[in-house]
């Protein structure tokens, strides 16, 4: 959506609310889409003595595989977000501010980037997920596989015949 915020930059304590949504769809990694619903967000930008400040909360759910198990997975996110709305690039070259020239604002473009920045890069079904066994690849949330107990690493064993001398 393109806000046109004229009318909030000119005029202190004027405020607009704004319901949308919008696609993520085409961010994808290995044919898979991880966004495939649009994501909606609700915007308010408001003009408090002559601070435009943006403020969105944005949901959507967000399909994943899990790092150990690898079976597919979507849970729902919600995030908050807010920023400093200017005109003009900062002259300190500061990117907490965010540019919105000719008072127009792209707020598609500014909420898939925080989305982005904020998800986790890896995720997990869940924090006790067992994962695949190393050698036959079954899930071992499922049950535990046929594969023997791990071997006893060598050094260990060795250490063991040493400390029973
Ligand atoms: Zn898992
Ligand atoms: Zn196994």
């Amino acid at each position: 959506m393109i806000l046109n915020l004229k009318k909030i930059f000119l005029n202190e304590n004027e405020h607009l609310e704004a319901k949308t949504e919008f696609d993520m769809s085409d961010i994808s990694a290995g044919g898979m889409t991880f966004i495939p619903e649009p994501v909606s967000a609700e915007i308010k930008v408001g003009n408090h003595a002559g601070l435009v400040s943006l403020k969105a909360d944005v949901c959507f759910r967000y399909h994943f595989l899990c790092d150990r198990c690898c079976e597919h997975f979507s849970r729902d996110f919600a995030y908050g977000f807010s920023h400093i709305l200017v005109t003009d690039p900062p002259e300190d070259g500061d990117d907490d501010y965010i540019e919105a020239p000719d008072y127009m604002l792209d707020t598609d473009a500014l909420l898939r980037d925080d989305i982005l920045l904020e998800l986790p890069s890896k995720f997990l079904c869940k924090d006790s997920c067992k994962g695949l066994c190393p050698k036959c690849g079954k899930n071992l949330n499922e049950g535990k596989c046929n594969c023997p107990e791990r071997e006893p690493d060598p050094r260990l064993a060795a250490l063991s015949r040493l400390l029973e001398e």
